[in-house]
């Protein structure tokens, strides 16, 4: 039992037994166990509001002097509110650090409730946005208008970011990046990347640049060693052939390399073309024929396709593309495999496969393989000659044709490479 508790019943069992003893003594138990009961409770009464008293006032400083069960409360009252107090400072604590922390990022945070309308915001994001006191709890979407800001806000898919002028200087380039989070709530986040961009354009322009300065050196350096390899080889000191040759071979490579990093640059910095409808039949024709003498008719390749397979495009970038495939299906498989080409269309798409039953790629590879220089297998790699852009260039192209290159392989049994090209 609580201290406090056995002390009051201490004391109002001895009261009334002082009180039976004295009812006793004048003649009047019953009336003198009432009044000494009613001054207990009055007593007991004036505690209660001295306690009360303490609370509505917040429950400051040190709880009112007081002994058992009321002395009990009192005791276990101030030990809550002193542990309550103690947590509200730590709160406080933490979110005067948390404000802290937000006021001193570069990037801007906007809190978003439910209904979309904004809760909070940080200094940077007001920079951003130019957000005032004012545009508290209006929806976002009154505030930054542009039409594929609302749509994507509304359309709930945050997958990918958002990258948008700024809305009164377009020459600043905003990336938004929503995360969903407690009660349906957004966080979104705001960063300037103009700088970021700009770097990216000058990365491009560079190697563009550096590419297509490469060419004349290296077609001074193709001729000249050509014209030497024509020379009469046995006036030469021996060791030179197989320098000549090993020069030439990788002129070569250069050249190649030189080539597909324009083109890729070119693909990154332009936009696409006239578009005219291309028919895909013919374009595979003289690629089949390159491709059977890349392979010096050691693979077995076939062709089918659909009734007219057209395309709107850029004929020059889709035989680029399509020929990468194709010679990749060549330079990645020993001889004696098949390679099968087939084109059909369906009412959405039209759909271009090269599939081989070769040595296939380890799955683990297939998401990197369209990044620049990725190679599945560097040795193998190496001896095709391949300059380790074909696919990167393959991606880019069927970005700008509103296709899809997707992936399907299995170590040892071939890949199927599928471009996917929307034609509605
Ligand atoms: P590369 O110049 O090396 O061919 P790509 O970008 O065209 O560069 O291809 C990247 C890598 O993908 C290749 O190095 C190779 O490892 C792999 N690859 C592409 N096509 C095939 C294929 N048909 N079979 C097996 N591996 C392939």
């Amino acid at each position: 039992m609580q201290r406090g508790l056995r002390v009051e019943l201490q004391r109002i069992i001895m009261l009334a037994l002082a009180l039976g003893i004295a009812g006793f003594f004048n003649g009047h138990i019953a009336l003198t166990l009432l009044l000494g009961g009613g001054l207990y409770m009055a007593w007991t009464l004036l505690k209660v509001l001295r306690l009360y008293d303490w609370l509505n006032g917040g429950g400051q400083g040190i709880p009112p002097e007081s002994t058992g069960v009321w002395g009990d409360i009192s005791d276990q009252l101030y030990r809550l509110q002193k542990r309550n107090t103690r947590a509200r400072d730590d709160l406080r604590a933490v979110v005067k650090r948390i404000k802290k922390i937000t006021s001193a990022l570069d990037e801007g945070l906007i809190l978003l409730d439910a209904e979309r309308s904004v809760d909070w915001w940080n200094p940077a994001a007001a920079r951003l946005l130019g957000l005032r006191s004012e545009d508290l709890h209006q929806p976002i979407t009154n505030l930054l208008r542009t039409p594929a800001f609302v749509q994507f806000i509304q359309s709930g898919e945050f997958d990918l970011p958002l990258e948008l002028p700024v809305p009164n200087n377009p020459q600043r380039l905003l990336q938004f990046s929503p995360r969903i989070f407690g009660n349906n709530e957004i966080a979104l986040v705001i960063m300037d990347i103009t700088r970021l961009r700009q770097l990216e354009e000058m990365r491009k322009e560079f190697v563009g640049n550096i590419s297509h300065e490469l060419r004349t050196p290296l077609t001074v350096l193709t001729g000249y060693i050509e014209t030497l390899q024509d020379q009469d080889m046995e006036n030469l000191p021996p060791a030179w052939p197989k320098a000549l040759k090993q020069m030439g071979q990788q002129t070569e490579r250069m050249n190649l390399l030189a080539e597909d990093l324009v083109m890729l640059s070119r693909l990154e910095t332009t936009t696409l073309p006239q578009t005219i409808p291309v028919d895909l039949d013919p374009l595979f024709s003289p690629i089949i024929d390159s491709a059977q003498a890349l392979s010096g008719n050691k693979h077995n390749i076939t062709f089918s396709s659909c009734d007219q397979p057209l395309l709107d495009g850029d004929a020059k970038e889709l035989h680029s593309a399509l020929s990468n495939l194709v010679y990749n299906a060549v330079k990645h498989n020993p001889q004696g495999c098949d390679i099968a080409i087939n084109i059909a269309r369906d009412a959405e798409a039209l759909k271009v496969s090269i599939s081989d039953n070769g040595l296939g790629i380890d799955p683990l590879h297939i998401p990197r393989l369209t990044e620049r220089f990725y190679r599945a297998d560097s040795s193998r790699a190496t001896q095709s000659g391949g300059t380790g852009l074909g696919l990167a260039i393959v991606k880019h192209v069927l970005l700008r044709h509103n296709g899809e290159l997707t992936i399907a392989s299995t170590l040892g049994k071939g890949a199927t490479f599928t471009c996917r090209f929307a034609t509605h």
